[in-house]
Order: C-alpha cells, then sequence, then structure tokens
C-alpha cells in the first residue's frame, strides 16, 4: 500500500517514502494561543491527525509533532488589550485547545511542544545560524541573512523581487537587506523575554518551529513531513527551510503539505465581518463527530465552505453511519485495502465519506460488511459518540444490570432504583421482559 501526498516543494502528487525506513516523523504548525480556536484551526489539526492515522496504518514509527505557539506579538497585543497576564492568557487559550481538540476526537499528538519550554533550544539553534554566517547580530537583533541562503523561494516559487512581505513598506532600519528577517529581537515586556547571548529578548516566529523540530528529531535529522495551513507556505514555510538548511547539513524536510482555508458562507472569516465560529461554540450546539465530518467533507487543498448544508449533509453521514455501528456491540474490525487506497490517494476524505456512506447501507443488509466499517471509521476518527460501546463498558454495563438484579431479590428498592438512574446517566434503557432484563444503549 503507498501513500501518495501533494508535496508543495515539487507542485506534484507524489509517492511517499520515508527518509528511515518504516519511520515517520511528522511536523504540523500548530495554533498561536492568543484568542479561542476556531474552525480553521481546527481544519488544520484534522487534516494532521488524518495523516497520522494513515501514516500509523502503514508504517510501525510515526511521530507526530504538533507545536503551541505560546511566544508571539499577537499574544502580547491580545494580553494587553485584555489587560490579562500573557501566562494566564496562553495557558487558559491551551487548555480550550487541547479540550477542544480531544472533543473532536483528534489523537494526542506524540510531541506538543511549547516556545516558552524551547528557549534554550532556540537560542542554540540561532547560535548555530550565526556560527554558520547565515545570520548577523544589528541593534540587539539576530537577522537572517537571505543572501546566505540562494535556494530561498523553493516552497512558493517566489522570485527574489517579489519576496519582500508585502505589509512592510518600510524596511527595519537594522535590517541590510529588506528580504531578511528575525531570529531574536529584544524585548521589554517582562513577563515575554529570556536572556541570551545577545540581550534581554525573545524569538521570532519562525525560528520557533524550526527549533522545536529540530530539538525534537535531532539537529542533522532530515523531517519526512511538515504541514500547515496554505497561508503560512510564504514567509512561515520558506523561514523555516532557510534556517533549517542553515543549522544543519541535511536537508529540512522532504514532503510538504498544506490545507486550504475555511471560508462561512463563501467568505473569509474575519473579526470585522464577525462571522468567525470558534470551535467551543459550534461544539455547544452540535455533536462533536458530526463538526468532525464536516471539517473533512472537502478535500484538504480545497477551501471549505462552511454552510448549513455542510451541516446537514454531515448530519446525514453521521446518522447513517452510527445506526449502523449500533447493529451490534461486537468490536471486531478488519482492514478494507479499497478504503485505505481512498485515503492514501493523497487523503481524498470526500471519497472515504462517500465509500463509508455507502457501506453502512450495506451493514444493513449484510452484518458480514460491519468489521470493515468499523475500520474505515477508525481510520477517519469517526466513531458513535451517542455512545462508545467497547468492551469494558458492556462489562461494567452487565456488571451493574445484575447488582441490581440482586438488589430486587433482597428487596432492596432503593439501591435498586439507584443502580437503575445510574445505568440511565449512561444512557442504558433498560427493559424488564419475562426472561429477564435486556438492555439498548438510548439515541
Ligand atoms: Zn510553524
Amino acid at each position: 500500500m503507498n501513500l501518495y501526498i501533494y508535496n508543495t516543494l515539487t507542485n506534484k502528487k507524489e509517492q511517499f517514502v520515508p527518509h528511515n525506513h518504516g519511520e515517520v516523523n511528522m511536523y504540523v504548525c500548530g495554533p498561536t494561543v492568543y484568542s479561542e480556536p476556531h474552525i480553521g484551526n481546527a481544519r488544520a489539526a484534522l487534516i494532521g491527525d488524518l495523516f497520522y492515522r494513515i501514516l500509523s496504518e502503514l508504517f510501525d514509527n510515526v511521530t507526530y509533532i504538533r507545536n503551541l505557539t505560546d511566544v508571539d506579538d499577537k499574544i502580547i497585543i491580545e494580553s494587553d488589550k485584555l489587560g490579562v497576564d500573557i501566562n494566564r492568557l496562553t495557558e487558559d487559550i491551551t487548555r480550550v485547545y487541547q479540550a477542544n481538540m480531544l472533543k473532536l476526537n483528534m489523537l494526542k499528538p506524540t510531541h506538543e511542544p511549547k516556545v516558552t519550554e524551547n528557549i534554550d533550544n532556540i537560542i542554540d539553534t540561532i547560535q548555530k545560524i550565526l556560527n554558520n554566517k547565515s545570520a548577523y547580530i544589528a541593534d540587539s537583533h539576530v537577522v537572517f541573512d537571505m543572501e546566505s541562503f540562494s535556494q530561498y523561494g523553493s516552497l512558493s516559487n517566489k522570485k527574489s523581487e517579489d519576496l519582500i512581505d508585502g505589509a512592510r513598506i518600510k524596511p527595519e532600519p537594522y535590517k541590510r537587506n529588506p528580504k531578511d528577517f528575525v531570529l531574536w529581537k529584544p524585548s521589554s515586556h517582562k513577563s515575554c523575554g529570556w536572556d541570551s547571548p545577545w540581550g534581554y529578548g525573545r524569538p521570532g516566529w519562525h525560528i520557533e518551529c524550526t527549533s522545536m523540530i529540530k530539538s525534537i528529531i535531532g539537529n542533522d535529522a532530515t523531517l519526512d513531513i511538515h504541514g500547515g495551513g496554505n497561508d503560512l507556505i510564504f514567509p512561515h514555510h520558506e523561514n523555516e527551510i532557510a534556517q533549517g538548511s542553515c543549522c544543519s547539513s541535511s536537508d529540512y524536510c522532504n514532503y510538504w503539505f498544506h490545507n486550504g482555508i475555511v471560508l462561512v458562507d463563501k467568505k473569509k472569516m474575519s473579526k470585522s465581518l464577525g462571522n468567525v465560529i470558534s470551535v467551543s461554540d459550534i461544539l455547544e450546539v452540535e455533536n462533536p463527530i458530526i463538526v468532525r465530518i464536516a471539517l473533512m467533507s472537502a478535500h484538504y487543498r480545497q477551501p471549505l465552505n462552511w454552510t448549513e448544508d455542510t451541516m446537514n449533509n454531515s448530519r446525514n453521514i453521521y446518522e447513517k453511519i452510527t445506526s449502523s455501528l449500533e447493529i451490534e456491540s461486537s468490536m471486531t474490525t478488519e482492514r478494507d485495502d479499497k478504503f485505505i487506497d481512498l485515503l492514501c490517494d493523497d487523503l481524498n476524505t470526500p471519497n472515504a465519506l462517500q465509500y463509508i456512506s455507502k457501506q453502512a447501507r450495506d451493514a444493513k443488509r449484510d452484518s458480514r460488511v460491519l468489521p470493515k466499517l468499523r475500520h474505515n471509521c477508525g481510520l477517519l476518527g469517526i466513531k458513535s459518540n451517542k455512545i462508545t460501546i467497547d468492551k469494558s463498558l458492556v462489562d461494567k454495563i452487565e456488571s451493574l444490570i445484575s447488582l441490581r438484579e440482586a438488589a430486587r431479590k433482597n428487596k432492596d428498592y432503593i439501591e435498586a432504583d439507584r443502580l437503575r438512574d445510574l445505568l440511565s446517566d449512561m444512557n442504558v434503557a433498560l427493559s424488564d421482559g419475562s426472561d429477564g432484563v435486556s438492555w439498548k444503549i438510548k439515541h
């Protein structure tokens, strides 16, 4: 079984071959933790999660890294605006983000590094780049010297003259060249700064990712896969490649994937339009697995248009699948190569959803299809969260039912009622028949 990924670096779909046989490492840029995570953050995390699931199906040893950017200009601005301490703000948002991702059934990454826990590593990486003469010190800043890296622009196909970030009309005086970017800058903020060989300051955004990757996989190791939203291709990922190539002897990363934007009713989400959908808000009113299905309903490279129709279609798919998954409580699963092929085709989730919808219909007529359906749902992280029936839950329910039976026999009706309520809280409906008690999960 071969996995094909559309590689932004080569602009084509390529067979994925890990640099080390059987071992894969993947990094996905995580959120900057300054405001409530929105569905765009969730989509980026979901694509990482799906790649992680399919890679784990195909390879023995997969390392998935998703960082938390807890040092950034946006964080300082937001904390000043709210009058909240920076650490308090980033810790609160991190907690919300992690809880949201868990509800959306994202697997926990192997590593979830934070910038604040990697300052020494970042200083070390910057020092390596300086030693390599790919950066210079000016006015308490450490600045990457673009002249030192001739391959710059390979990911975004940008030509040298396009490289100046359009928003920056006035070049900073400490830069030799307006194209150069900052690795370390001074900080006047007492809760967002660290001592360094270049004075009290803080890292630039781009070096944070490069350094966290290198600290985990090793400075001279190549990353297999790097992902993130397509708004990060330039300058963030270009700068990562430049830094990573100038602090190490190895290639920075072999495969790059980028996911498209989430639109709301065909409009870009923005605070000024007031159409930003936060994950917490949508989870207040919607089943998280239905949200998960909606997030994978478009191919990841395409924009995802979030509309009422998107949600309705996802609800339908969820109902179809879960009503079949609940036919029996057995947990046997069976690998389905046809389905894996669909996912291996650059993570074709629209086709995969169509496939399992049909499979769910078939399962109603032929329960032999169920083990495959179950396995496929596992690969997409789709579960029935009306309630998950696993073996330990079945055991627990049945032992509570036996205890209730015993209580009834002993005419301890208070205890019997308490146990019935307990089961009811677990979504278990009991019916007392002539041949004993039967149970089912309430919908
Ligand atoms: Zn990043």
